[in-house]
């Protein structure tokens, strides 16, 4: 079977510097095992998807040396289209086909409604109670109406542990029923979740590995439970250090992160930024020989980039140090 791996970025803003290290681990993944890179782009919020933002990724993504085989604005698409925006069909027969088997069932509570209910606080999300699971279809049906709203849909998690061993984290075990809750899986305003979409997207493009972002550890057993109830195999997964600064903080969410497009502005030297990113994912100056490998999982901070011959000129000017 040929390895497909895939980027799958939300152009929700400029593509930061953490994002095409990913994205080059991805590729480097997918051609070490003689396979192909898939670039799809979830733009399934398209209230964060500002106008022009996929092109200027896209060339970012070319500026860092990021190469595609098939997908979004390549010439090879057979499993167009590669925008989610565009594939709502195949989530809504994904829903439907869940529905069907009873693994899904309406949801009435409002996000208020959801954070009163509430078991325990649980970081940011709240831990979803249960309350509509064992409630008849046509009562949350009525309270939806009632409410002026439309009903979401969540997904039945079984109880017990969902574990994976990741190529880079290494075994992670989370008890989904505990930690989340049933989760939504189509929303309210009718428009598929991230969770969901993104597994038919992998399943139907035919992904067998994903390399991203470490923030998405956490995600990956709902996703897995997934998997599980669209009776599809799951792929390999790896989820790679994200970067950071020097207190810790991930530079994506900071309001000036540093973004490939600063670089660029700045008058970097593509080359230099793509060795010094490769060189961080032991990786060499030649893309040569690639292994994911567990050093990959810690978060790595500009410092070390620099370390790593990111230009310490511009970088050090860009982010005020
Ligand atoms: N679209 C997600 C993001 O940009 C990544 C999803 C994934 O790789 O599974 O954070």
């Amino acid at each position: 079977m040929i390895e497909r791996g895939r980027f799958a970025p939300t152009p929700s803003g400029r593509l930061h510097i953490g994002s095409a290290r990913t994205a080059l681990a991805s590729q480097l993944a997918a051609r070490a095992r003689g396979g192909r890179h898939v670039l799809r782009v979830e733009d399934l919020d398209s209230a964060r998807t500002k106008a022009g933002m996929i092109d200027a990724m896209i060339e970012d993504l070319a500026w860092v040396g990021v190469e595609f085989d098939e997908g979004f604005r390549c010439q090879e698409r057979p499993h167009s289209p590669y925008l989610q925006s565009e594939r709502s069909a195949l989530y809504r027969a994904a829903l439907d086909g869940l529905r069907e088997r009873g693994m899904v069932f309406p949801c009435a509570c409002s996000r208020a409604d959801v954070e009163q209910a509430a078991t325990a606080p649980h970081g940011a999300e709240p831990i979803y109670s249960g309350r509509c699971r064992a409630r008849a279809e046509g009562a949350v049906f009525d309270e939806a109406r009632m409410k002026g709203r439309t009903v979401a849909w969540r997904f039945c998690v079984r109880p017990g542990t969902v574990s994976l061993d990741d190529e880079v984290a290494g075994r992670f075990e989370q008890d989904v029923q505990r930690d989340v809750g049933d989760f939504v899986v189509f929303r309210a305003d009718s428009v598929a979740a991230y969770q969901l979409a993104v597994v038919v997207d992998d399943i139907t493009m035919e992904i067998t590995q994903v390399v991203r972002g470490a923030d998405l550890l956490a995600s990956t057993p709902r996703q897995l439970l997934l998997y599980e109830a669209l009776l599809a195999p799951a792929p390999r997964f790896a989820h790679i250090g994200l970067v950071v600064d020097h207190r810790g903080e991930r530079l994506a969410k900071r309001a000036r992160g540093l973004a490939i497009a600063e670089l660029r502005e700045a008058g970097a030297d593509p080359k230099a930024v793509r060795d010094a990113l490769l060189r961080s994912l032991g990786a060499g100056d030649d893309a040569g020989p690639f292994r994911l490998d567990p050093s990959m999982a810690a978060a790595i901070s500009l410092e070390e980039l620099r370390g790593n011959g990111l230009p310490m000129d511009i970088t050090a000017k860009l982010e005020g140090v």
